[in-house]
């Protein structure tokens, strides 16, 4: 059977389940800690923050198979399935003898596989019968995924914005007006916590961290309403599955095996969810592939950070996981334009990782925005940085092919589109852009700072 360009499956084929890799794993990830108390979270200490049923998904590591609500099915109709493309002019630029294919989750407006997720999340809110959901979002493709959910479910959202990307993407902003979330600049004068930042470090352009705070206090102190997270979480990775899911079933039509499965990593979702059906396999003794999560050398939490329970939070108020972590006080070089600068890792990627199921690889970002602009100009899609990564790692491995003659089939995720990182590929295209890696030292020093519990 010919493979076609674009394998596309039929709207009855999209997944009607998520499927749990916890329930295959042997050694479970370790569960969240209360700082405070260090013992495990329960249900009854989240549900000040989280949605109820979120929670209980964020503890089951029993369930294989979890029911995707019919409402979510229904607006997954809108941009799922989402193709798998045989990177065919691709190969033909390398000229390798591997087989590449890329599954391309940046078919809507978000621009990214989170919609995935945060349709799920605004679902659960509903449900729930909350007000409205808060969050905090850095480059902006979570806030517009759950901008967007959220209309659709028509439930508030409100999106703390990193004030540096606030002020560098006036259109990302605009993006998540347009769907009628309010977009606050963090730190902001709306919180306990805000002012505080803003009393102590004026003329602060803010972080991920302080964000999340904001977005936190303001949930925990507004009746109605729950703070939702985009990446890093089990339940996340749950909803993402959706991508590996109808990667695996895509493959199977044409009798394709793959031999490597690359992904990049920021908190680990779009990687987690990708993978998660094939790790399934290999955990039951099915099949065996080599897995690559792609990283920032710049932000390199598998390859150069420690396996120990950290805060996922720079503002250290959020629970404690269990995770591969450069520390929550590492703040990546200003320099650093790719994205991915979360300074922990999913605690399920971690736990697989820690056993060998998985490998790492990290890139400084010249070489990922070189990978991103030889895809860009073989396939057509203007990669988002993060995904280039990915992009970056399936080009070298199917480059080795060159070299020994192999027929390896590579599969990979593009996550999503750059079309609001032109200030980056612009660097790129002058010249300007350069490389940074942290030195031991910097990363011995944010390493000491990890809190103190026995695991
Ligand atoms: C957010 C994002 C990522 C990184 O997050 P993960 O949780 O690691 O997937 C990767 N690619 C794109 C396009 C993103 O928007």
């Amino acid at each position: 059977m010919k493979i076609p360009y674009k394998i596309y499956l039929a709207e009855n084929e999209v997944p009607t389940q998520w499927y749990n890799v916890r329930a295959d794993m042997k050694t479970k990830p370790a569960p969240l800690l209360n700082p405070g108390t260090g013992k495990p979270l329960t249900l009854e200490e989240m549900q000040p923050i989280f949605c109820t049923e979120l929670i209980k998904q964020e503890l089951d590591n029993d369930t294989k198979w979890i029911d995707i609500p019919e409402e979510v099915l229904n607006f997954y109709r809108m941009f799922r399935p989402s193709p798998l493309v045989h990177a065919e002019f691709l190969e033909k630029a390398l000229d390798t003898p591997a087989k590449i294919f890329y599954k391309f989750e940046g078919n809507n407006t978000s621009g990214s596989h989170k919609l995935n997720s945060a349709i799920a999340q605004a679902y659960y809110a509903k449900a729930q019968g909350l007000k409205g959901v808060t969050t905090e979002t850095g480059a902006g493709q979570w806030g517009t995924a759950l901008s967007m959910a959220c209309q659709y479910f028509g439930i508030d959202c409100k999106v703390f914005m990193v004030k540096v990307s606030y002020e560098q993407k006036p259109f990302r902003r605009e993006v998540i007006n347009t769907y009628g979330a309010s977009i606050i600049p963090s730190p902001s004068d709306t919180t306990n916590v805000g002012r505080k930042i803003l009393a102590e470090h004026p003329g602060t352009t803010g972080s991920l961290g302080c964000a999340i705070s904001e977005a936190v206090e303001v949930a925990t102190s507004t009746e109605g309403y729950r703070y939702v997270l985009g990446s890093v979480l089990n339940q996340v990775l749950l909803h993402q599955t959706v991508i590996g899911l109808e990667t695996q079933t895509a493959l199977k039509k044409f009798g394709i095996k793959p031999d490597i499965l690359i992904g990049c990593t920021g908190g680990g979702s779009n990687l987690g969810g990708f993978v998660s059906p094939f790790m399934g396999e290999m955990l039951r003794g099915e099949a065996d592939y080599k897995i690559i999560g792609v990283e920032p050398a710049s932000c390199p939490s598998f390859t150069r950070g420690k396996y120990a329970y950290d805060f996922c939070d720079t503002g250290m108020i959020c629970p404690l996981a269990k995770m591969y972590t450069l520390g929550s006080q590492f703040i990546p070089s200003a320099n650093h334009a790719g994205g991915l600068r979360f300074h922990g890792m999913s605690p399920i990627l971690s736990e697989l990782y820690d056993e060998g199921l998985m490998e790492a690889r990290a890139y400084e970002q010249t070489s990922v925005f070189s990978a991103a602009v030889q895809f860009a100009r073989a396939e057509g899609i203007l990669p988002a940085p993060e995904s280039s990564h990915a992009i970056r790692c399936a080009i070298d491995e199917a480059l080795k092919c060159k070299e020994t003659g192999e027929e390896k089939t590579i599969v990979f995720n593009l996550s999503g589109t750059g079309y609001f990182d032109l200030y980056a590929y612009k660097n790129f295209n002058e010249g300007t852009m350069n490389d940074y890696i942290p030195t031991d030292e910097e990363i011995a020093a944010a390493l000491a700072k990890l809190p103190q519990v026995k695991a």
